[in-house]
């Protein structure tokens, strides 16, 4: 991790709209639980505010927003270790959010991907929430003063925007008071990609199910999934400049080595040659035996919803042991009349 200035701290959030597949696995929540001993802190957190930037029925949403706190927990995150939330819960975030959304330019929000893609050619119609949603993605890295945020590839614009934020904000009031963040993207599988068409990532909100494993999955679901998958007729090679050209191929290579805790080289080295009819098989089984555990116990805990609420509801608590005097120091610094002790 690079050094800054401030104390070290992480933050990361995954949005409960349903369908949590492999790439949020090995992406994201993978990472969160391989990282948790290494001293840091580190907040989690169910960015129910952002899920609700394109409209969600309110039964399922309730529902996504537990099963992602299962999801967290069965894949290894401990809530005694980490802070786990779920955002609204906090309300320093969407206060903070209203302040960068001052800060934050309209030409910034236009120019974003995610912007671009999920309005689509609609922008009239797409809710303002969803143009301002990187504003609010800043508050809740900043409202923590977080220094590093372990994430997807896809979210590199939306870091950069983070940066631009918190730089402007510091400049316009003279201040040094949010740190620049960085992102921390790393490993085999940053951007797992869709099963059915190797250019597009693996989305929850894709309509095709087949083009994702969900975290839910049966084992037979997942293995017809993998077998489905879209490849080429070429075994695989013996180097990784050979899967350049071969982005199918080499999704299912790099979500081997991610699942395996291995590196592509060395998948390579144990597979070169191999056709799909037989490594297909042996990635099915593998994904089989590291999701297989992860589904059973966020199910026994979908059981235990009171447990949930409760894991929450400390969550949060702690949580605003520390955005509560950010969001203050934040007001006193932009002119706001009020109690800034703390
Ligand atoms: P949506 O389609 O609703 O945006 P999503 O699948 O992109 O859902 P998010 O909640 O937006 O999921 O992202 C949660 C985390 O998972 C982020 O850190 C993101 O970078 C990571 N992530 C999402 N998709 C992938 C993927 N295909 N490969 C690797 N990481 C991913
Ligand atoms: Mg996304």
């Amino acid at each position: 991790m690079t050094e800054t200035t401030f104390t070290p701290r992480v933050f990361s959030g995954i949005q409960p709209s349903g369908n949590l597949h492999l790439g949020n696995y090995l992406g994201a929540l993978k990472r969160f639980a391989d990282a948790q001993n290494n001293g840091i802190e580190s907040i989690y957190c169910m960015v129910d505010l952002h899920a609700i930037t394109v409209w969600q029925n309110p039964e399922d949403l309730r529902r996504a927003t537990r099963e992602l706190c299962a999801g967290f927990i069965a894949s290894g995150i401990d809530p005694e270790k980490s802070i786990l939330i779920n955002q609204s819960q906090v309300p320093e975030h969407a206060q903070l959010a209203w302040i960068f959304n001052c800060v934050a330019r309209m030409g910034w929000m236009q120019r974003m991907t995610q912007w671009k893609d999920k309005a689509g050619k609609n922008q009239q119609n797409a809710s303002l929430g969803l143009l301002a949603y990187p504003s609010l993605m800043a508050a809740d890295i900043l409202i923590y003063h977080a220094t590093h945020v372990p994430v997807g590839e896809d979210q590199k614009q939306h870091m950069e925007l983070t940066r631009d934020i918190a730089a402007k904000f510091n400049h316009d009031y003279g201040v040094d008071f949010f740190p620049l963040t960085e992102p921390v993207i790393e490993g085999a599988a940053t951007r797992v990609m869709s099963l059915r068409d190797g250019s597009k990532k693996m989305s929850k909100s894709d309509p095709s199910d087949a083009s994702r494993i969900n975290m839910t999955d049966d084992a037979d679901t997942i293995a017809k999934k993998i077998r489905k998958a879209k490849t080429d007729p070429e075994p695989l090679p013996d180097n990784t400049d050979a899967l350049e050209e071969r982005p199918e191929a080499r999704n299912l290579v790099n979500i081997y080595a991610a699942l395996a805790d291995t590196t592509v080289e060395q998948v390579i080295a144990d597979h070169a040659g191999q056709n799909f009819a037989t490594f297909k098989p042996l990635l099915a089984d593998l994904a089989v035996a590291k999701l297989a555990p992860i589904a059973g116990e966020m199910s026994r805990l979908m059981g235990e919803q009171d447990e949930i609420d409760r894991i929450l509801s400390r969550g949060a608590e702690r949580a605003r042991a520390i955005t509560a005097p950010i969001l203050r120091k934040t007001y006193d610094i932009v002119g706001m009349v009020g109690p800034v002790e703390g």
